[in-house]
């Protein structure tokens, strides 16, 4: 994994009071792949959470 992003591909950078957020330089910006799979990954997130609360407010 890259120690730069640690696998973000993003890194950040400051410049005194300032944050930049950049991409990184050795990885590059994230496929299209990684980003459909990033998306994928947050609704199944979402469906679990929902899921969760649904069993929380019926137990
Ligand atoms: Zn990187």
């Amino acid at each position: 994994m890259c120690d730069r992003c640690n696998g973000t591909h993003v890194v950040h950078n400051t410049a005194g009071s300032m944050a930049f957020i950049n991409t990184c330089p050795e990885c590059g910006p994230k496929s299209v792949e990684q980003l459909e799979a990033e998306s994928r990954e947050n609704k199944r997130r979402l469906q679990e959470a929902r899921r969760l609360l649904g069993m929380e407010e019926t137990a």
